[in-house]
């Protein structure tokens, strides 16, 4: 079977996350940071560094048959590809940020204005569903001092925190698209077996990572109060313990609602609760 090829960002904020997720795989490979193709040793994938810029198009040129991205750039690049999955990192809004002393107050107020954005792709089409006829300039980076040096109005990048927004006196204005990191694959990359099983292992460590495994010990009488608590993935197993009257209950529950759930556990009378992280959870 011929070998797949997976570009992932070669150093940058999406780098880390996306050779911890390929390693929670289970594949194996060196992470040289000079180097730019790496095998994996045990299934027939390498792995391509690059800019993430590259990405969006080695992929929908098929170059690499997958690719980890950021939801933005695919976006911006306008490519054709396949939305494989969404992978739960590097999130972020792009954003229209303003001044703190600026007069801009509706939306309809940046028309006539100048905004700087790496992003004129989605900033653009923003816009123009807005009906809004603004200058966007394009630039290629630091976009945060261009109002400062009197370049724009406004800007249009990319926010976590907005603790680099701060720091260069702008605020948040409006939301123009919120991202993650995504795996996206070739049209029609979906139908490779080895797509599959890779996919397949991918969602199965992130279905680990959102829920935890929880072991309990239950009085009998108070058993049916606290299984009515409890999902499971199908349903939880109930085991005797050596003491007579007692139960231990082992299920999994969701990360989400994890402290909620376990203070009624709590009222319900379970006792000497122990959580535990989960590898990876196979389903079929
Ligand atoms: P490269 O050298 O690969 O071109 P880059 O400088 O363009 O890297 P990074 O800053 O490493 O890109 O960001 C990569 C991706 O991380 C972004 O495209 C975005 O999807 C995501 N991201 C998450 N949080 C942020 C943030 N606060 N600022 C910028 N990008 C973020
Ligand atoms: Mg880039």
């Amino acid at each position: 079977m011929k070998t797949l090829k997976i570009a992932i960002q070669k150093s940058g904020r999406l780098n880390e996350k996306s050779v911890e997720l390929l390693k929670n795989c289970g594949l194996n490979f060196e992470n040289y940071k000079s180097s730019l193709i790496s095998p994996v040793s045990n299934f027939p994938l390498e792995i391509l560094f690059l800019r993430d810029d590259d990405i969006p198009e080695y992929v929908q040129d098929g170059i690499a048959d997958l690719g980890i991205v950021g939801e933005n750039v695919i976006e911006e690049t306008e490519v054709s590809v396949s939305y494989l999955q969404h992978l739960g990192f590097g999130k972020c809004s792009l954003k229209i940020a303003i001044t703190n002393n600026s007069d801009i107050e509706n939306l309809s107020d940046l028309g006539g204005r100048s905004i700087a954005t790496t992003y004129p792709v989605i900033l653009g089409k923003f816009l123009k569903k807005q009906n809004i006829q603004a200058d966007i300039r394009t630039i290629s980076g630091s976009v945060e001092i261009s109002p400062g040096l009197g370049l724009s109005d406004a800007i249009c990048d990319l926010v976590s925190t907005g603790g680099t927004l701060k720091s260069n006196g702008l605020k948040p204005f409006a939301d123009v698209m919120s991202s993650e990191a995504i795996l996206i694959g070739s049209k029609g990359s979906e139908n490779n077996d080895l797509v599959q099983e890779l996919m397949q292992r991918i969602q199965s460590v992130l279905r680990a990572k959102e829920t935890k495994y929880v072991v309990l010990n239950v009085l009998k009488e108070n058993l049916p109060n606290v299984l009515a608590l409890l999902p499971g993935v199908k349903s939880p197993s109930v085991l005797p313990l050596a003491e007579e009257g007692w139960v231990a209950v082992h299920t999994v529950i969701p990360e989400r609602d994890f402290w909620d759930r376990i203070s009624q556990l709590k009222q319900a009378g379970a006792q000497g609760i122990v959580v535990m992280p989960i590898e990876k959870i196979i389903l079929e």
